[in-house]
């Protein structure tokens, strides 16, 4: 063997030597753009009280009008984040207290903690291994008399199977709510991802395709649904009273108000957003066709007519085609230099939250109150995909980290090459 054969775990040289550079979408027009702002002196226009200020500002309105244009949809209501608008949506679609609410177990947290604000129940459907998303199927064997609505992760910035699961969701009368927060830009059948539920949600932090910071915008066609997260984001209880509102189911306020300088960077951020994708799908592109030959190794699946975002590159592995396991492989891509790997992920039914049931006080609330009469399961085993998934056959790469220039991404493949074609040497 020659030494530069040697995995750096071994002692060998390593692949990748200087550290890559940080994603970064921010420049000059961001820096114009705050700085008028600043000048003008209104940081923020919202008044939680009924007024014309009630709506926010006249950035805050050109980005929502601006973002409503961008992905065709009626209405765009800007948050101070993707959680803050997970809750407005599901406060929005009328969740109560005891109501159950199917989400995936793979998915950042706040998919399921947004339903427990509102009192309700998360309960864990599995998801299909092709492209992480919700299993239609699995949805549908956990609606029970409870159900009132649906959480649909668009993960790692590829469609859910949405139409599957709209269908389900009508004949059972379920409100769907997209957690598109991955998937900015991401189509499905030509629609953008995001858009094709009851209500969709985009994340604007730090670390998403595009971002301001904090931030979030919901999406909905239904002008019911966009009032409601309308109110819900800034002091509903202070406002019905003199706008007027006949249900006031769920309007209990918070302040979910995006500031101006942070809707004057989004406007400046969406003019971006198909660069700032594509880039990250060109990279992703190359990943793939430097490791669609590796035994073992599965490259990312996109489904016909759909465009994939990569917020990360999903990886599948074989551990019998390898033999050896996952932590070995992280360790020794690690030891190449090979930054921003990721696996385990979520399974969020597994949370200690969830296994000792404790979320709201110490004795079990929301699930022991008298209006939750069901008997959700958080037992390993449930999800048998997600947990099959989580303990051995995925791993990614976090896209939105660095930047992966051609010459980057032909490192990281040359580091997979190398710990692949050094299993043998892995596995003692
Ligand atoms: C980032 C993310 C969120 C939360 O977004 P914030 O804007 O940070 O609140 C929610 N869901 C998913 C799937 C995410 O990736």
């Amino acid at each position: 063997m020659q030494d530069s054969d040697r995995l750096a775990l071994h002692g060998g040289p390593k692949t990748i030597k200087e550290p890559f550079g940080r994603y970064n979408s921010i420049g000059e027009k961001e820096a114009q753009a705050v700085a008028r702002v600043l000048e003008s002196g209104v940081l923020s226009r919202f008044l939680g009280s009924w007024s014309d200020d009630f709506y926010g500002g006249p950035i805050v309105r050109a980005f929502e009008e601006a973002w409503a244009d961008r992905f065709g949809v009626s209405h765009a209501v800007t948050v101070n984040s993707a959680t803050s608008g997970l809750i407005a949506a599901l406060g929005a679609a009328g969740v109560e207290p005891g109501d159950e609410v199917i989400v995936s177990p793979w998915t950042m947290s706040a998919s399921a903690t947004s339903i427990m604000v509102w009192n309700a129940i998360p309960v864990f459907a599995d998801i299909e291994d092709e492209t992480f998303g919700l299993d239609p199927a699995a949805v549908e064997a956990r609606i029970t008399a409870r159900t009132r609505a649906i959480v649909v992760p668009d993960i790692f910035g590829h469609s859910a199977r949405l139409d599957e699961i709209m269908a389900i969701a009508r004949r059972h009368r379920l409100k769907v709510i997209e957690d598109a927060a991955q998937a900015v830009n991401a189509l499905d059948r030509g629609r953008h991802v995001g858009t094709i539920a009851d209500i969709g949600v985009f994340s604007l932090n730090y670390h998403k395709h595009i971002h301001t910071g904090e931030g979030g915008v919901c999406v909905t066609n239904d002008p019911e649904l966009a009032e409601r997260m309308q109110l819900i984001r800034n002091h509903a209880e202070a406002v019905v009273a003199t706008k007027g509102a006949e249900d006031l189911s769920n309007l209990i306020g918070f302040n979910f108000r995006m500031p101006e300088m942070e809707a004057a960077i989004g406007l400046a951020q969406l003019e971006k957003l198909e660069v700032l994708t594509a880039s990250r799908r060109e990279a992703a592109d190359q990943l793939t066709r430097g490791l669609s030959d590796i035994p073992g190794l599965r490259p990312p699946v996109v489904r016909q007519d759909c465009t994939h975002v990569y917020y990360t590159y999903p990886l599948l592995l074989d551990a019998e085609e390898m033999g050896v396991s996952r932590a070995r492989v992280l360790e020794a891509l690690s030891a190449e230099g090979v930054p921003a790997l990721m696996g385990p992920y979520a399974n969020l039914h597994l949370l200690p939250m969830f296994q000792r049931r404790i979320a709201y006080g110490r004795n079990g609330f929301p699930w022991t109150s008298g209006v939750y009469g069901g008997e959700v399961s958080y037992e390993k085993g449930i999800c048998p995909t997600a947990e099959d998934l989580h303990d051995g056959r995925h791993m990614g790469l976090e896209m939105c980290a660095h930047t992966y220039t051609e010459d980057e991404v032909a490192l990281v493949i040359e580091a997979f090459r190398k710990v692949f074609s050094g299993l043998r040497a892995l596995a003692v």
